[in-house]
C-alpha cells in the first residue's frame, strides 16, 4: 500500500565519500540537491562527510551513499584509503544501498582506471567496466552532454510501456549535464549503460554509452552538477534510499520543478534535440 509521505518524519543519512578530495565542476551540488528536495518534502537528513581515514562503521550505517569526480592526482591519493573500505562498499552496493558516483569516482567502481601518465589505478572491481586515459596528448572529452535514459525505472513515475512513447527531447527520459574526463570506460557484459548518448561524448565517445547501472548504484560522466537540472534522478534516488529503508512503498507529493526543468530544457534546446 502506498503512503503519502507528510505528517510522518523520515530520515536519512547521505554518505558523502571523500567530499574534500572527490568533487570537481560542481559536484557538491548534488549532496546540497538530494538535502533539498528531502527538506521541502519534510523528510529530515543527514550528511555524513566520509574523508580520508573515515571509520567503516559511519559509511555502513548510510541509506545513500554520493561520490564526486577529481583529477589523477586526487583520485592516487583516495584509492590508497578506499581500498580498504571496499569490502564494505561493495557489500552495501550488492544488497541494494542506492548510490551515485560521478566521473573519477565511477572509474573506480571497475576493474582499473590506467592515469594520463601510464600508471594503473586498481579498480573495486564492483563495477564490470574498465578505464584508460590515453594519455595528455589525446582529446579530452569535454563540454554539455544529453543522454536518453535507458532505464525505465528511472524515468519518473512511469511504467516501462510509457518510456517508448516519450519524445526523444522528454525532460523525464533525458539527463543533461557537463563531462570533462580524459578517461575512457568501457562497460563488460554484466552491466547496463544508464542512457544512450543524444550529443557529447559520455564513457568514451564511441559506443555512445554513457554511465552504468549496477543494482541502485549509478555511476556517470555527468558533472554540473548533475541532480540539479534532473530532479526524476534525485527523486528516483531518494524514493529508493526510502522504500529500501523503511520496507515499503512510498509515494512523493511533487514538487514545483519549474526552474529545474527549465535549465534542463535550455540545455537540451542549446544542444538542439528534439
Ligand atoms: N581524472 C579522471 C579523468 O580524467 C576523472 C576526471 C573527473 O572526475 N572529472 O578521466
Amino acid at each position: 500500500m502506498n503512503h503519502i509521505l507528510y505528517p510522518i518524519p523520515y530520515t536519512l543519512t547521505i554518505g558523502w565519500l571523500y567530499p574534500e578530495l572527490m568533487s570537481t565542476y560542481g559536484d557538491r551540488g548534488n549532496v546540497i540537491c538530494l538535502q533539498k528536495r528531502c527538506e521541502w518534502r519534510g523528510i529530515k537528513t543527514e550528511v555524513k562527510n566520509l574523508d580520508i581515514g573515515f571509520k567503516i562503521y559511519d559509511l555502513r550505517n548510510c541509506d545513500l551513499v554520493f561520490m564526486g569526480g577529481a583529477q589523477d592526482r586526487q583520485q592516487r591519493i583516495v584509492a590508497f584509503d578506499l581500498k580498504n573500505k571496499s569490502k564494505t562498499l561493495g557489500e552495501m552496493i550488492e544488497d541494494g544501498t542506492p548510490g551515485l558516483y560521478i566521473c573519477g569516482a565511477y572509474q573506480f567502481l571497475g576493474k582499473y582506471y590506467k592515469e594520463a601518465d601510464g600508471r594503473i589505478i586498481d579498480g573495486l572491481c564492483i563495477f564490470d567496466l574498465f578505464t584508460d586515459n590515453p594519455g595528455e596528448k589525446s582529446q579530452r572529452l569535454t563540454g554539455n552532454v544529453a543522454v536518453r535514459l535507458c532505464h525505465p525505472e528511472l524515468v519518473s513515475g512511469s511504467q516501462q510501456e510509457r518510456d517508448s512513447d516519450l519524445p526523444q527531447n522528454d525532460s523525464a527520459c533525458t539527463l543533461v549535464g557537463f563531462e570533462n574526463h580524459g578517461g575512457r570506460t568501457y562497460l563488460g557484459k554484466n552491466i547496463k549503460a544508464l542512457g544512450t548518448v543524444l550529443k557529447g561524448f559520455g564513457n568514451n565517445g564511441k559506443d555512445k554509452t554513457e554511465g552504468a547501472v549496477y543494482k541502485n548504484s549509478f555511476g556517470s560522466y555527468l558533472h554540473g552538477p548533475i541532480l540539479p537540472k534532473n530532479p526524476h534522478f534525485a527523486d528516483f534516488l531518494i524514493k529508493v534510499a526510502l522504500e529500501k529503508k523503511y520496507k515499503k512503498n512510498i509515494t512523493f507529493s511533487p514538487l514545483d520543478d519549474f526552474l529545474e526543468l527549465q535549465a534542463h530544457n535550455f540545455i537540451l534546446k542549446k544542444l538542439q534535440i528534439g
